[in-house]
């Protein structure tokens, strides 16, 4: 059977969770957090890296320092995983949802504009599949209406946007480190805080809205209850765990590289003779390996071929529901347009297999299945 994925370990883990238990100092902020703010400052450029427990409460703090209430409005991709909506929907913020590109399936950056009201107070882009949106139209729009970018960098660690880090372009941005992304840490994730605007009010409102973390640096003489927040740190045996894989970040990704570039390769025939499309990179984005799919023409081809994959003992996905047409999205969310891209998208699009130990000989195995099911 080959999985869709299977987690991806270097072999130090087990080594630095040990070293954090000697350490003794398990809990959140110790000696492998401190490391890892380092290691994402260092690699992304960005004044401030805070690791929490997944990208979701990385999401939850960063629409908490939005400060989006009841009324307001934030402009997103309904193509995309929960989280990206509901940390406004818990501000009590309403999602407007803005269709895809057809190409990247990232936003289509030129209908944000027309989604704007009064009440607009952000816009979230979602890097897709680790490809970098049109992140120099939206950080122009973004200041010509004076709104927030908040990037869902979940799946764009090490992937770059006219050289620039996913997650780090934007006021704010957030990664995963859930055992289905790239660099894992089983659960995980971190907000970075490119300047220094919002680093005070995120140290609160992630020490469960103390001055914990002031108080440790010794800038004030009592610990105490300061603002709105909640508990979002990690352990420091999950940061030993994410370290071990930071430490190897390049060697990971480019270990999905390769096995992106075969499928590309080895697939390209099927978009030459019109049966179905590839991913597209954007000439300005050099991306992380992190997803490889296929466009079938529609629904029905789609589900023929997934379940012929199964019949192979080979497993490949789909998603997402789109969130303007969920339940909660019915009650909470606004769709700005038809949102046709978006709908076409999560009934044509299929993952395949891609983790970084995949052999090539697996490899080589799924994508002998794939072209003899389109008779090439
Ligand atoms: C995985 C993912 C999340 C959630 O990440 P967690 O770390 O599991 O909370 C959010 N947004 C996108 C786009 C994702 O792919």
């Amino acid at each position: 059977m080959i999985p869709f994925n299977k987690p991806y370990l270097t072999g130090n883990e087990a080594d630095y969770i040990q070293r954090s238990l000697l350490a003794g100092h398990v809990a959140g902020d110790g000696n492998f957090s401190k490391d890892c703010h380092r290691w994402l400052e260092k690699n992304t450029g960005v004044t401030k890296a805070l690791l929490t427990h997944s990208c979701t409460g990385a999401l939850d703090i960063a629409a908490l320092l939005s400060g989006v209430k009841q009324g307001d409005e934030v402009i997103l991709p309904s193509f995309t995983f929960v989280s990206t909506a509901n940390a406004f929907v818990l501000c009590g913020a309403t999602p407007v949802f803005v269709d895809i590109r057809p190409d990247t399936q990232n936003i289509d950056e030129t209908l944000i504009e027309d989604a704007i009201t009064e009440r607009t107070k952000a816009i979230v882009p979602v890097h897709y599949a680790g490809v970098g949106c049109e992140m120099d139209a939206i950080m122009d729009i973004a200041k010509r209406h004076d709104l927030l970018v908040i990037e869902d960098a979940a799946q764009g660690l090490m992937s770059t946007y006219k050289g620039r880090p996913l997650g780090a372009i934007g006021d704010m941005g957030a990664f995963s480190f859930h055992e289905t992304k790239n660099i894992i840490a089983g659960e995980g994730g971190a907000l970075l805080l490119r300047d220094k605007t919002f680093v005070e009010r995120a140290e609160i409102i992630r020490e469960k809205g103390t001055n914990r973390q002031q108080f440790f640096r010794g800038q004030v003489d009592k610990y105490t209850w300061s603002d709105v927040g909640s508990s979002y740190l990690p352990s420091d045996m999950n940061a030993a765990f994410l370290m071990a894989q930071l430490d190897q970040a390049e060697k990971i990704t480019e270990a999905r590289l390769n096995i992106w570039n075969r499928y590309y390769d080895a697939l390209k025939v099927l978009e030459d003779k019109g049966l179905a499309r590839l991913p597209k990179i954007p000439q300005e984005c050099t991306h992380n390996g992190h997803m490889f799919y296929l466009l079938l023409p529609d629904l029905e081809s789609r589900t023929d071929f997934i379940a012929f994959l199964k019949e192979n003992d080979i497993h490949a996905y789909f998603h997402y529901v789109p969130l303007h047409s969920s339940p909660k999205g019915l009650k909470s969310s606004r769709a700005h347009g038809d949102l046709k891209n978006t709908i076409e998208t999560a009934e044509r699009l299929v993952r395949l297999p891609l983790f970084g130990d995949l052999s090539e000989e697996d490899q080589n195995f799924v994508v002998s299945k794939i072209l003899s099911y389109f008779g090439v």
